[in-house]
C-alpha cells in the first residue's frame, strides 16, 4: 500500500526531528522484512494536488510549509505530465487570481507536456518522444520537490492525466478515431503507440524517481455515452465525432464476434436521432422509447460502449502490472472522473469490485462545490436528447432518486448552492461499500475553490470542512485536496486542515 512505503528510503541525518527519526527507523524496518505495515500507516492519507508552477513561483519550502500547516497534508500529488490546465499552470484566466502565488494568468505561456525530466529509453516504442514541458525551462518537478518533501516526511505520488494538444510531435499516429473517419483530439488506448507511452511514462517514473507512489486520470467515455451528451457539457458534444473507430478498435471488436458494420451503422441512427431530438423533433413514441429502440435494434451500441471501459481497465492492468514488476512497494491507483456523480451510464462503467484488483487506492472525485453547477449542465444536456419529454426540475429529482443522493437543492437553485456535504457522505459511503472485500484504500477527492461560473456557488472554509469530516466519517482512508494547490485560497485550505486536525 502506498501508505506504507513512504518514508522508506529517508536515511536519518542530525537534521531530523525526534519524530521523523522514529518514523523513518519504523519504516526502514518495515521495508527491510517487506513487511506491510509500518506504525504510521494508521495516519489518514491527506494529500494535495499540486502542479509544478506551484513551487517554480511560490518556492519550493513556501508551499511545503503552507500545506502542511494549513491543510494538514502529508503527501503530494505532483501534476507531473498533463497537456491540460485543470491540473497544472496558474488560476484559470477569467478567474479571481488566489490570495497566494504570482498575481497574474499564465496565459499565452502555458503549454504543457512534462514537467520532469524525459528519459529517452523508455519512449523507443511510442511516436511520442517529445513532450517534454517548455514553459518553465529546465525546473524539474521532481528534482525539486521530492528531496525536499521526503525530508519533512511527506510522501509524493507522481499524478498524470491522458489529456493532449494536437500538435504534439507524432500525436496524429495514435489519435483516436471519429465515427466518420476523421482523427479525434483523444488517444486510443487500444493503439499500441498510446499504450507503450503509458508505460513508458510509468516505467520512467518508477525507474528514475524515488516515488511512492503513480495515479493516473482518464475523463472519458464510450462512443454511445458520448452521443447522447451523457456527462457536463455534453449538451454541446458533436454525435458524429464519437470515438473510436480506428484499425486496432475495429480489430478488438471484430475479434469479439462483433458486427463492425452495424455498429457504424448503429451509431450513424443514433447521431440522427440526436440531432434530430436536439432540435426538438419529437419521435412518434417519444425521445425515450426511441432510444430504447435504437437500443434494441443495434445491440453494438452498447457493445462499443463497453469495448472502450474494457480497454480502460485493460489500461489500468497494464500500467499496475508495469509498475509492480519494477518496484511491488509502489502504490498505484486512479483518478475517478466526477461524471460518475451524475451520469447513471458512466456509473453503471464504474464496477468497483472489477477495478479493485488493479488498484492500490482509488480517487473518487467527489467535488461538492462545483457539482452544482455540473450536475445542472448534464441535465440540461441529456434532457434535449432521451429524457426530451422530463421537465429539468423532474429530471433532477429522478437522478437524486436513481443515484442514491438524499435532499440536495432544486434544480433552480442548485448551480448556485452546490451540493452539501451529505453528497461526499453519500458518495463515499457507497464508494467505501463497492470496494468491501478488496485491499484497495478509498481516497475521495475534496473541492477547494474549482472554478465556477459567475453568481455560481463557491468555496467556503466551514464547507470544506464538512466536506472532509464527512468523507471520513463515512470510512474513506483518506482525501485528496482537489485540483490544484494554485487555485486554492488559503483560508479554503485550512478549512479541509481544521478537518484533519479534529480527526485526532
Ligand atoms: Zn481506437
Amino acid at each position: 500500500m502506498v501508505q506504507d512505503g513512504a518514508a522508506g528510503h529517508e536515511q536519518p541525518t542530525e537534521k531530523l526531528t525526534r519524530r521523523e527519526l522514529v518514523a523513518g527507523t519504523a519504516a526502514m524496518m518495515a521495508s527491510a522484512t517487506r513487511a506491510d505495515a509500518a506504525p504510521e500507516a494508521k495516519e489518514k492519507m491527506i494529500g494535495i494536488q499540486a502542479g509544478a508552477v506551484s513551487f517554480a513561483d511560490e518556492g519550493v519550502e513556501r508551499v511545503l510549509d503552507i500545506v502542511q500547516e494549513r491543510g494538514g497534508v502529508n503527501t503530494l500529488f505532483l501534476a507531473s505530465f498533463t497537456y491540460g490546465r485543470g491540473i497544472a499552470g496558474r488560476q484559470v484566466p477569467g478567474q479571481p487570481l488566489p490570495d497566494h502565488g504570482k498575481q497574474e494568468y499564465d496565459t499565452g505561456t502555458f503549454h504543457g507536456g512534462s514537467y520532469t525530466a524525459v528519459h529517452p529509453q523508455y519512449f523507443r516504442d511510442t511516436p511520442l518522444k517529445d513532450f517534454r514541458a517548455p514553459e518553465l525551462g529546465s525546473f524539474d518537478l521532481f528534482a525539486e520537490v521530492l528531496p525536499a518533501s521526503r525530508k519533512r516526511g511527506m510522501k509524493n505520488l507522481a499524478w498524470f492525466e491522458d489529456v493532449f494538444r494536437t500538435d504534439v510531435a507524432g500525436v496524429e499516429q495514435v489519435q483516436e478515431k471519429d465515427l466518420h473517419g476523421r482523427n479525434a483530439a483523444t488517444l486510443c488506448l487500444n493503439n499500441p503507440g498510446y499504450r507503450n507511452f503509458l508505460l513508458g511514462v510509468v516505467e520512467d517514473y518508477t525507474r528514475s524517481w524515488e516515488l511512492d507512489g503513480i495515479m493516473w486520470g482518464s475523463e472519458r467515455q464510450g462512443a454511445f455515452a458520448n452521443a447522447l451528451g451523457s456527462r457536463a457539457g455534453g449538451r454541446t458534444s458533436d454525435p458524429g465525432r464519437v470515438t473510436c473507430f480506428c484499425e486496432f478498435c475495429r480489430r478488438k471488436a471484430a475479434q469479439r464476434g462483433m458486427s463492425v458494420d452495424r455498429a457504424v451503422e448503429g451509431f450513424g441512427e443514433l447521431e440522427k436521432f440526436v440531432r434530430a431530438s436536439r432540435k426538438g423533433e419529437r419521435p412518434v413514441d417519444g425521445y425515450y422509447v426511441e432510444l430504447w429502440r435504437l437500443m434494441l435494434r443495434y445491440p453494438e451500441l452498447l457493445a462499443w460502449e463497453n469495448l472502450w471501459h474494457d480497454s480502460l481497465r485493460e489500461t489500468y492492468q497494464a500500467i499496475y502490472e508495469k509498475v509492480k514488476s519494477i518496484n511491488p512497494s509502489m502504490g498505484v491507483g486512479w483518478h475517478i472522473w466526477h461524471n460518475n456523480s451524475f451520469s447513471p451510464i458512466y456509473r453503471t462503467e464504474q464496477d468497483l469490485a472489477r477495478i479493485a484488483p488493479h488498484s492500490d487506492f482509488l480517487k473518487m472525485v467527489m467535488y461538492h462545490n462545483v457539482a452544482g453547477e455540473r450536475m445542472v449542465s448534464y441535465i440540461d444536456s441529456v434532457s434535449q436528447v432521451q429524457f426530451g419529454d422530463v421537465p429539468k426540475p423532474e429530471l433532477l429529482e429522478f437522478h437524486y432518486r436513481v443515484l442514491g443522493y438524499g435532499k440536495e437543492p432544486d434544480y433552480a437553485r442548485l448551480a448556485a448552492t452546490g451540493f452539501s456535504s451529505d453528497y461526499v457522505y453519500r458518495e463515499a459511503k457507497r464508494a467505501r461499500e463497492g470496494l468491501t472485500g478488496t485491499q484497495t484504500k478509498l481516497w475521495p477527492g475534496i473541492d477547494i475553490d474549482i472554478p465556477t461560473a459567475a453568481g455560481h456557488s463557491k468555496c467556503t472554509p466551514r464547507g470544506t470542512r464538512d466536506a472532509v469530516v464527512a468523507a471520513f466519517r463515512a470510512g474513506a482512508d483518506g482525501v485528496i485536496l482537489s485540483r490544484k494547490y494554485s487555485e486554492m485560497r488559503l483560508d479554503n485550505l485550512s478549512g479541509a486542515g481544521e478537518a484533519v486536525r479534529s480527526l485526532t
